[in-house]
Order: structure tokens, then sequence, then C-alpha cells
């Protein structure tokens, strides 16, 4: 398999997941013509596209691919339906085309409907986990982005976080001002400034590091609590996300 990027807008990636036969799944194409010009220049195929969710920088380019291949399905949850949707997926479903097969991962929060892919190690997840942050919640509530975030934190060590967004260093910005003594996060906040100096992607991001780096998958650590002033393990931990997720929202 092979992952490929696409800056596009001005800050969303989409991805493409090619196999060995040049067939290839397109996630969430915020444009079309970026896709389309990649696609001709290395003879590729796409097989299907997948969409997370249905906010517009996500799905935007779902009308000009139809236009170029009238055929390609088009798999997302049922609020992308009049997004261009034409296989609606829910949670447990696997999506089988070609040599591919996702698994479709329930993930509420950022939307209501909205899902992840995932065929290891490879893990399409949108808006709900970006590197060293995590999506707003728009339609869903703290507790259902906390389950989401805590289901893609059960997936195994080596998981590609493919996301939608280059969020790193505004994210890991704000993780400094809330564990600002934490070694681990300083050399990461250095390590993504260097590369976005060079005008570099850092994504995707492998879970291993996000379970080090992303405050928002360590509610439970007791320095975090204490520095946004919460007696350690007096609330839940849905709770704590909550707060830190607000303090985030306004940063
Ligand atoms: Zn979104």
């Amino acid at each position: 398999m092979e992952l490929i990027r696409i800056p596009v807008l001005s800050d969303n990636y989409i991805w493409l997941l090619c196999d060995e036969g040049k067939h290839c799944v397109i996630i969430d194409p915020a444009e079309s013509q970026p896709v389309i010009n990649i696609l001709a220049a290395n003879e590729i195929i796409p097989v299907a596209v997948l969409l997370t969710h249905h906010h517009h920088d996500h799905v935007g380019g779902v009308a000009g691919l139809l236009k170029k291949y009238p055929d390609l399905p088009i798999y997302g949850p049922e609020e992308t339906r009049n997004k261009g949707a034409t296989h609606i997926v829910n949670e447990h479903d696997v999506v089988n085309v070609e040599q591919f097969y996702f698994n479709v991962i329930g993930l509420p929060g950022h939307t209501l409907g909205h899902v992840a892919f995932y065929q290891a190690p490879y893990l399409f997840c949108g808006d709900t986990l970006f590197s060293g942050g995590c999506g707003r919640i728009f339609e869903g509530t703290a507790e259902q982005m906390f389950a989401s975030i805590a289901k893609i934190s059960s997936l195994p060590d080596d998981t590609l976080i493919c996301c939608a967004h280059e969020y790193t260093a505004a994210n890991m910005a704000f993780a400094k001002t809330i564990l600002p003594e934490n070694q681990v996060i300083d050399d990461y906040y250095h390590k993504i400034i260097q590369l976005r100096e060079n005008n570099q992607a850092t994504v995707p991001t492998v879970l291993q590091t996000e379970r080090k780096i992303n405050i928002f998958l360590n509610c439970h650590d007791i320095d975090l609590q204490k520095n946004i002033g919460i007696k350690p393990n007096s609330i839940p931990l849905s709770s704590v996300f909550q707060q830190l997720r607000g303090y985030k929202d306004n940063f």
C-alpha cells in the first residue's frame, strides 16, 4: 500500500491509499482538481471515495470527482447522503473495494455522524483526533467526543493517524501552556516548529507517539488536572476532557 497526502485549501489534507495495482481510495476530498491531477500524473485508478463527515472541507470535491468518474462509489455516514454519498455506512460495517477492507468506526462528537475508516495500520479519522489535539465539538457532547477519542486510543500502537488538517503546531503550542514542565511535549513542539519552517507535513503520526504528546489522550495525568485547576481525580475524565477542550476553544 502507498499513502499519498495532498495539501489543499489553507490547512486540509486529502488522503489517497493506493494498492500495488494502482487502484486507490480517496478520503475526504475537499476539492476535486488536485486529486484528478495526481491520479492522472501517476496513472492511478480511483475505486472509491470515503467521507468521514459532512463538513464542506471534506466533501467539497465529490461533485467534481463524480463528473470525471461517474461510477465512483462514495461511502459515507447518513449525514453525507445529501453531499453525494451513494453508499451509506454505519459503525462495524466493512467497506470492501478491490483489495481494500476498511472497518467503519463510529466517532460522534465533532459531528453526530462522524466515522473513521480503518485498515490496519491506516486510520482515516477526519476531524476527530489530530496530532497533538482533537477536533472541536460542534454537534455531539463532550462525553461522546471523549469516548470517540478513547476508541481511537484503544487501537494498536503502530496505527497511523491520517487526520484531515495540519494543526499540529498550534496544538503543541497549546499543550506547552498546559504542561510547561513536560520535556517530551517541549521536544515535540520544537520538532514540529522545525518541520513547519521547512514547509513539511507533520502527519500522518503514529498512535504510540500521540499517547505521549497529545494532552487530550492524557486527561488522567495528575499534573494536567492540577494545571487546569482540577483537584486530582475529583471529576470524571470526560469532564477533565471537556474543560481542556474549552480552554483550547479560547486559546
Ligand atoms: Zn469538520
